[in-house]
């Protein structure tokens, strides 16, 4: 007989997002910034979905969204169908008439891409303006700040006939704000956006916008603070969690010393131990390097508010876990842990994999039944 909500019993974890918390984080960070804080909403919004994200964030007034792919601003679109959409990838050959079809605006890395621009839009087709991106540090994406410079200079040239309507550069280690590299690209893009006096500019993501002189220009472009992700790592979060994940035990038992657990019998009990066993696991998105051996530490769990370690490898649907210190009654069959949410932050969760909070956000499964409140 069925006793518990279908639903939940239907799935092995939960994943909430709070979509309120969503949007006052957004929210938030403009008021930091004192500008216009734009939404990066690439990897299916970090995990979350993009078009409950977008369209949270486009009703809260949220004008501006960058995606990485084509394919995920054309999903972005749909959501926000008067917004500016920010194709952070660029140009790839020949896409130009995607771009126009959708209304979606590329940002324009290299030469290439805006005499391709340029020359499409001398087609006559109706596009949407472009963004040009300079490269001050990563080495990645973007032109030399020398060519950007170049472009400034000659007005009537490329960037008149291609129509830029921002431009904007990348932090590369804005989270360590000792990290001397800051400054430079700070410097680097001050130029940059004084070369382009009439172009609106963006330079801030996430832990940009906690830097220290750094101005914020006339957009930003946070990601994953929006998440409740902690833009100042080793300082208080300021973020609202926007994500939470709860998993069913579905078995418990006793182990004696000595017995091994898990594949290969990575992890052997050295005492008598309780172990409860939860349906959530690597293909849920759960980072097989959150296993815990006799060797490597890994993952845990809270299990009636009391951290609980993983026990062996992380398998493809399920996870040991050590439930000895539990409070009574809290690791019983059919009862939810907390994977994250709580401690379990996205940094310390993406610690006990060796990874950070960002992958562990963007590897959300979509297993999960996922529970949307607000917006
Ligand atoms: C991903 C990305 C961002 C957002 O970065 P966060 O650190 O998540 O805030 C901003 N700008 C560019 C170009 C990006 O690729």
């Amino acid at each position: 007989m069925m006793t518990a909500d279908t639903t939940d019993a239907a799935y092995g974890a939960t994943l909430t997002i709070d979509l309120d918390a969503l949007v006052s984080n957004w929210r938030f960070l403009g008021r930091r910034a004192g500008t216009e804080a734009g939404a990066v909403v690439k990897a299916d919004a970090y995990g979350i979905g993009i078009e409950p994200a977008v369209t949270a964030l486009n009703r809260a007034g949220c004008r501006n969204f960058f995606v990485a792919h084509l394919s995920e601003g054309i999903r972005a679109r749909k959501a926000a169908p008067e917004a500016t959409v920010y194709i952070l990838n660029g140009l790839l050959p020949g896409s130009s008439g995607i771009y126009a079809e959708h209304g979606l605006s590329p940002v324009l890395g290299s030469h290439e891409e805006l005499l391709e621009w340029a020359s499409f839009r001398q087609t006559g087709a109706q596009v949407r303006s472009a963004a040009l991106h300079v490269d001050t540090a990563m080495n990645r994406l973007g032109l030399w700040p020398g060519e950007g410079l170049n472009l400034a200079r000659e007005k009537s040239g490329a960037i008149a006939a291609a129509d830029i309507g921002l431009v904007m550069s990348h932090f590369a280690s804005s989270e360590d704000e000792a990290d001397p590299a800051n400054a430079r690209q700070i410097a680097a893009f001050a130029e940059i956006a004084a070369a382009f006096p009439d172009l609106p500019a963006s330079l801030k993501n996430s832990s940009g916008h906690f830097l220290k002189d750094c101005p914020s220009y006339q957009l930003t472009r946070p990601g994953y603070a929006l998440y409740g992700g902690n833009p100042t790592p080793g300082k208080p979060n300021p973020m609202q969690p926007v994500v939470g994940l709860e998993a069913t035990i579905i078995q418990t038992r006793e182990v004696e010393a000595g017995t091994q657990v898990g594949y290969n019998g990575r992890w052997t009990a050295k005492g008598r131990r309780r172990l409860a066993t939860i349906c959530l696991g690597y293909a849920d998105g759960y980072p097989r390097n959150g296993s815990w051996t006799d060797t490597v530490t890994g993952g845990s769990a809270l299990v009636g508010g009391v951290t609980c370690s993983f026990v062996g490898s992380v398998s493809m649907d399920l996870i040991i876990v050590d439930v000895t210190d539990a409070p009574e009654g809290s690791a019983v069959r059919g009862a939810t842990v907390t994977l994250i949410g709580g401690p379990l932050d996205l940094e310390t969760v993406g610690a006990g994999a060796k990874t950070i909070g960002y992958e562990i956000l963007t590897s959300l499964g979509r297993r999960y039944r996922r529970h949307y409140i607000g917006g």
